[in-house]
């Protein structure tokens, strides 16, 4: 599934220049986007990026300032949210309180004239969709978070919408029920063959759920791509930041045997993909688990960038075990190893002279 590598596949929701502003404030900047249809897309990014703003213009709530939004390839501009086939379930879930769950499953369906056996049809539908059909006759406070996350997602199924917005859906979650939730929703939204967009700020949930994932800063989108894209090839600084742990070996451009290699504070070269001037600042974004710790030094000709370093500290997660390690320049970089194939060297010990090395291409490049 990735409509989105098809040069000829029409995108199901477009965001062209949008801007929206609020009085000199600019909340979402000339931003465009591509959505497509029955695709599971995370709107991920700190608080205020303008995230749910872009969600709120795509239900309705709020009109760009300039720019179109598109669906399936139709103006949204003008359409009040109930005319758009797009529902939205909140972070709070918005429940009735004094509803049971029944009720509030039904109430959008009552208040757009649905005849009542078909109400009751598809509520019971609803509530088997979502494992709740011995809860219909509880009210909101007689359930768990994750049962009144249900009920919430059910309503706002139940109007059978081909668009799903969901503002941090699992936000009100603790750790456990979160993940468990998350597969439930991904299994919901592919059966029902929906397209979902969701907005968190959690990067994990983004990375566990979605097809793809814009990166949000500052009103515009900084990268669209897979979770595994943006993990192992972020455009930015930012996203290599933003997303995951990443170790930035900074250094300079320099010339070695007429090749651009960078020179890190640490004297390491490492050979560039391309010819960059000279003198450039540049860093190479390395991911913990593409550090490599060791005890003697790599084998000539094995190919790897090497550096003596230092073990600073060491966090046991059960899993794995990240390592920080003291490099010469003083930076402090983290090495992490699933302690199921770390082998059979022994563990090591605080202060201890280690090697830490990587392949050449287990970074990226960042310019600028
Ligand atoms: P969070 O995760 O904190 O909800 P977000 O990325 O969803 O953040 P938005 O709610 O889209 O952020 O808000 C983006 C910016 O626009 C924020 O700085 C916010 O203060 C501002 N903003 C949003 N709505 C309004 C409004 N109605 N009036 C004025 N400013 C607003």
């Amino acid at each position: 599934f990735a409509p989105w590598a098809d040069p000829n596949a029409k995108p199901f929701i477009s965001f062209r220049n949008v801007t929206k502003r609020f009085g000199d404030f600019t909340a979402v900047d000339n931003l465009s986007l591509d959505i497509f249809t029955r695709e599971f897309f995370a709107l991920l990014g700190g608080s205020g990026c303008g995230k749910s703003t872009l969600l709120r213009m795509l239900a309705g709530f709020e009109q760009p300032t300039s720019g179109e939004i598109t669906l399936d390839g139709q103006s949204l501009a003008g359409i009040p949210p109930y005319r758009r086939p797009v529902n939205m379930m909140f972070q709070s879930y918005a429940l009735f309180p004094h509803m049971t769950v029944e009720k509030n499953i039904a109430f959008g369906l009552k208040q757009d004239g649905m005849p009542k056996t078909e109400i009751a049809e598809r509520v019971a539908q609803m509530l088997k969709l979502v494992k709740l059909e011995s809860f219909a006759g509880r009210k909101p406070h007689q359930l768990s978070g994750g049962q009144r996350q249900r009920v919430a997602l059910a309503r706002s199924l139940a109007k059978r919408p081909k668009v799903l917005l969901l503002d941090e859906p699992l936000g009100a979650l603790d750790k456990k029920l979160r993940e468990e939730t998350q597969f439930e929703l991904m299994d919901l939204q592919y059966e029902l063959g929906l397209t979902f967009v969701v907005v968190t700020h959690d990067q994990e949930e983004a990375m566990t759920m979605s097809d793809r994932i814009a990166v949000m800063s500052q009103g515009r989108v900084i990268q669209v791509a897979t979770p595994a894209e943006i993990y192992e090839a972020p455009n930015s600084r930012f996203v290599a930041e933003f997303i995951g742990d990443v170790n930035m070996m900074e250094g300079r451009v320099a010339l070695e045997n007429g090749h651009s290699v960078l020179k890190t504070e640490d004297g390491v070269s490492v050979p560039l993909p391309e010819p960059l001037a000279e003198g450039r600042e540049v860093a190479l974004a390395v991911r913990p688990e593409k550090l490599k710790v060791s005890r003697a030094a790599p084998p000539e000709g094995a190919n790897l960038y090497a550096v003596r370093g230092e073990i600073w500290d060491i966090a046991y997660f059960g899993d794995m075990t990240v390592f920080h390690v003291k490099l010469p320049s003083g930076k402090i970089v983290k090495a992490s190893s699933l302690n199921a194939t770390r082998g059979v060297e022994d563990p090591f010990g605080y202060d201890e002279q280690i090697w830490v090395s990587f392949e050449p291409q287990a970074g990226v490049v960042l310019k600028g």
